[in-house]
């Protein structure tokens, strides 16, 4: 896709520190790097996010990042590690090409989620449940 910054990755138009490539996924080392380690895995095909994803896509990718996850956490030997992945400016999404953070992760390191837990009553959840089960392809 023109004008796309992971697309111009792909195409090895600008240079990236590569650290997996395969058929359909990229993964490289995030320029901001919020820990030492942090990459994104990329599909390569462009698709603006999840809701574009094929099923091989989909595949690829989490597979590229368990595996890539599993190298980093050889290399680095972080806490832990957090996956992040956004969807649409409201989630945080900068870049509009679906990408999976994997963020090595320490105590204290400063990087926050906050996490409103709104504990709705089961009936509540049911509710929500079904509509999503009527929704699935
Ligand atoms: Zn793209």
């Amino acid at each position: 896709m023109e004008n796309c910054i992971f697309c111009k990755l792909v195409a090895k138009q600008i240079p990236a520190s590569v650290v997996h490539e395969d058929e359909h996924t990229l993964a490289f080392m995030d320029l901001g790097q919020v820990n030492p380690g942090h990459v994104l895995v990329a599909a390569k095909k462009h698709a603006d996010n999840i809701y574009g994803l094929d099923e091989t896509q989909a595949a690829a990718v989490f597979r590229t990042a368990a595996n890539v996850a599993r190298a980093l956490r050889a290399a680095f030997e972080p806490q832990g590690l957090s996956v992040y992945q956004a969807n649409g400016k409201a989630a945080g999404q900068t870049v509009f090409h679906f990408h999976i953070h994997l963020v090595p992760r320490y105590e204290g390191d400063g990087m926050e989620l906050t996490w409103p837990v709104k504990n709705p009553p089961r009936e509540k959840l049911a509710e929500s449940a079904e509509r999503i089960k009527a929704k699935l392809a």
